[in-house]
């Protein structure tokens, strides 16, 4: 329908879409509703790749025990989502097509090295997640293309996330941090929304703490990494001093079970 009957404008969960209808700034007039696809809901491991699909509901991945073990900074961060009706209805592809650079699910995903699985009557392409954003809120997706999963391959290493905004429930993110502590010899991950117009990695600052730089210093080299601005939830300051702080929580806590 989507190369047939095009353009169509894909609806999952629409907890995006209708803010945007409220606000008038929708302009899209012809939509293709997904929500009774329940292939494209299922969480499945294969062959040791976690795969999930681009409707898992923020409910469904907090109540898959699959996820409790193998991605826990993916079950955290849907915890912290909007309210109880928010996670009944947005889906983790919609958080990733929607491609807000504080979207709570982004920074996990990118600190998992996860690859975004991508269909059209074309054929499927797999986009690595450090790959799928060109710029704030501009993706990779053709017009004609569906999200149909996210696969994370193995993950060895504590995980680690950290969300602030204004209260605990229903706010969106002033910034938003995911890490994963590198195990024998291999380099920590970490990722942040919210300081840039994409959600980033910070592989300069992953380096430093890998070559033994002290915290202080890759607090500095983290800085050079983001580039926060003013807005209406937070200012760059701010947004800055939190991320050092997020960085010596993420550093401080790795050894803790
Ligand atoms: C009150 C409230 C609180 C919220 N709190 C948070 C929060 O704390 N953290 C957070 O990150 N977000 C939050 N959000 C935003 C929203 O809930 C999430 O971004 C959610 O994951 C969107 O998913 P959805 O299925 O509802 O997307 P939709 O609204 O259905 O779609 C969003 C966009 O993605 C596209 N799309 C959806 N699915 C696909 C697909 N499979 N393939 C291609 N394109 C697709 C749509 O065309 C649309 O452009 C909140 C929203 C509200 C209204």
């Amino acid at each position: 329908m989507l190369d047939a009957e095009g353009p169509l404008t894909p609806m999952a969960g629409c907890t995006d879409l209708y803010v945007a209808l409220n606000f008038g700034t929708l302009r899209e007039t012809n939509f293709l509703n997904l929500w009774p696809l329940d292939e494209l809901r299922r969480i499945t491991v294969r062959s040791g790749v976690l795969s999930i699909g681009a409707l898992a509901t923020y409910t469904d991945i907090i109540h898959s025990r699959v996820l409790s073990t193998r991605l826990p900074m993916l079950v955290a961060a849907a915890r912290e989502i909007g309210g109880p009706q928010i996670q009944n209805r947005g889906t983790i592809g919609g958080n990733i097509a929607n491609a807000s650079p504080a979207g709570d699910t982004l920074p996990a995903l990118a600190a998992s090295d996860a690859v975004v699985l991508v269909r059209s009557v074309r054929g499927e392409r797999r986009v690595p997640f450090s790959e799928f954003y060109i710029g704030y809120r501009r993706t990779v997706l053709e017009p004609d293309e569906l999200i149909t999963a996210v696969e994370i391959p193995p993950i060895k290493g504590r995980q680690w996330f950290r969300k602030v905004g204004t209260r605990a429930a229903q706010a969106i993110s002033k910034i938003v941090m995911a890490g994963v502590a590198g195990q024998r010899g291999q380099p920590p991950r970490i990722a942040v929304g919210s300081v840039a117009p994409t959600v980033v990695r910070l592989p300069s600052t992953e380096a430093a703490l890998a070559s033994g730089a002290s915290l202080a210093e890759a607090q500095r080299i983290l800085q050079d990494e983001i580039a926060p601005i003013d807005d209406v939830r937070s200012t760059a300051d701010y947004r800055r001093r939190v991320a050092a702080n997020l960085l010596a929580s993420f550093w401080n806590e790795r050894g803790r079970r």
